[in-house]
């Protein structure tokens, strides 16, 4: 069968289904390079392939979209069709995210993850707040943040 869609059509989807290039990301980008800030992005070369990395500071970005990494906040939903299958998928991303975080810090990597429920609806935090506690971060020696909405933590957020 003909593919209907040009290979350009075809990346964008690509990157659209994995993440990459997403708003919240585009917004942390600009932010931090407002702020002085410079990196590489998804470097494939490291666990997780994070979205920033900022080698002169040891420290990686990985900004999360709440379904597909399984965050416990109200942005996140288990779909009410194909159950088994988002389970297995969702539950096989939360745990390949363990995995890639537990070796970039064992290889003395420092890792933020900001999830996407701290840049957009209705707990969002204001991206000021945002992009000054992650650049706070980075200038630090701490080796793990977890940025995220204002809602009740539910314990289950990586
Ligand atoms: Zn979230």
């Amino acid at each position: 069968m003909a593919d209907v869609h040009d290979s350009n059509t075809r990346s964008r989807n690509m990157a659209a289904i994995r993440g990459s290039d997403t708003k919240p990301e585009l917004l942390i980008r600009r932010g931090l390079h407002a702020r002085g800030f410079r990196y590489k992005l998804h470097d494939r070369k490291l666990p997780g392939r994070p979205d920033l990395v900022l080698p002169k500071f040891r420290a990686v970005i990985f900004v999360n979209g709440c379904f597909w990494h399984g965050h416990g906040c109200p942005q996140f939903r288990w779909p009410a069709t194909r159950q088994e299958f988002w389970l297995a998928k969702i539950t096989g991303n939360m745990e390949r995210d363990a995995r890639n975080i537990d070796t970039l810090l064992s290889s003395g990597w420092r890792v933020a993850t900001v999830w996407e429920c701290a840049l957009k609806g209705r707990d969002m935090l204001s991206p000021v707040l945002v992009l000054d506690t992650l650049g706070q971060w980075i200038c630090s020696g701490d080796r793990r943040l977890s940025l995220h909405g204002r809602h009740k933590d539910t314990g289950r957020q990586v």
